[in-house]
């Protein structure tokens, strides 16, 4: 660690990452900074940049800051720490789909303590466009699936596996899901929901880390971090073929029981 950093400065930096170890997050990005850009930073962003050289002088740096208060970096609301994350994403670059024309980052929508998390794969064109997941027609038939389990867009969260739109909407690939998924990791860590819900094929793999089909793979429970998950169809998916949409709402209905939701009866469905 350089001896010359400034001591106010090396506790701020101290607590951010005893923050992130309380997450459980112990590997860091470094971000390429071309040199023109780092003369610009700020001090602090290029320490930090400088403390990431290597881990083991982050090691020491936690095991150093262990007995130092919490900063207001490590608020326990979540809102505030769900846009800290979103800060630490910035406008990103860590993968090839920041030049493969995706318009913005789609970070995640819906109540920061929300009992229940919906995790889809990646943006589509509308959701690229607004901003926010599941706005297009998929979204528009996750917006009834909710409705349909009693609840509302506003009282879950809803979330992407990556968060920027591949080029032509095509399957994320592993290294963009590894490189991105650690935020989604964060933001479940912060939401702490009862339930997640894997959205198809590639949320159910990336999360569970398993190679199997959707048949396998929905219908019962599993654990994420000791949070209950439930695969299911991918809305996309069940636009193509509505069939599925009674094996979907089985799933639901799953989901529903473990939260305590009224589940409607047979002949009331
Ligand atoms: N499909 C997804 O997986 N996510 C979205 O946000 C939209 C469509």
């Amino acid at each position: 660690m350089p001896s010359t950093l400034d001591p106010q400065l090396r506790r701020a930096i101290a607590d951010r990452l005893r923050y992130y170890k309380d997450l459980g997050i112990y590997d860091f990005y470094q971000r390429p900074v071309p040199a023109m850009q780092r003369t610009a930073q700020s001090n602090e962003q290029t320490a930090i940049l400088t403390l990431h050289e290597t881990a083991q002088e982050t090691k020491q740096l936690i095991e150093d800051s262990s007995t130092m208060p919490k900063s207001k970096a490590t608020s326990s609301d979540p809102a505030s720490t769900l846009r800290l994350i979103r800060e630490d994403i910035g406008d990103c670059t860590r993968c090839r789909l920041h030049k493969q024309g995706r318009k913005q980052i789609v970070f995640g929508v819906g109540d920061p303590k929300a009992e229940l998390m919906f995790i889809g794969e990646a943006p589509g064109a509308d959701e690229d466009e607004q901003g926010e997941p599941f706005v297009g027609r998929a979204g528009q038939l996750l917006t009834n699936m909710i409705k349909a389990m009693g609840l509302s867009r506003e009282e879950v969260y809803i979330a992407n596996i990556i968060k920027c739109r591949p080029p032509g909407n095509r399957t994320p690939e592993r290294d963009e899901c590894e490189t991105c998924s650690p935020f989604l990791f964060r933001q479940i860590e912060v939401i702490k929901p009862k339930v997640i819900v894997a959205l198809g094929a590639v949320a159910a793999k990336t999360l569970l880390a398993v190679n199997a089909s959707m048949g396998e793979l929905r219908g019962r429970w599993y654990d994420f971090r000791n949070t209950k998950l439930a695969v299911t169809y991918h809305p996309a998916f069940l636009l193509r073929d509505p069939r599925q949409k009674k094996e979907t709402w089985k799933d639901l209905q799953m989901v529903m029981k473990e939260l305590g939701l009224a589940v409607p009866t047979p002949a009331a469905e």
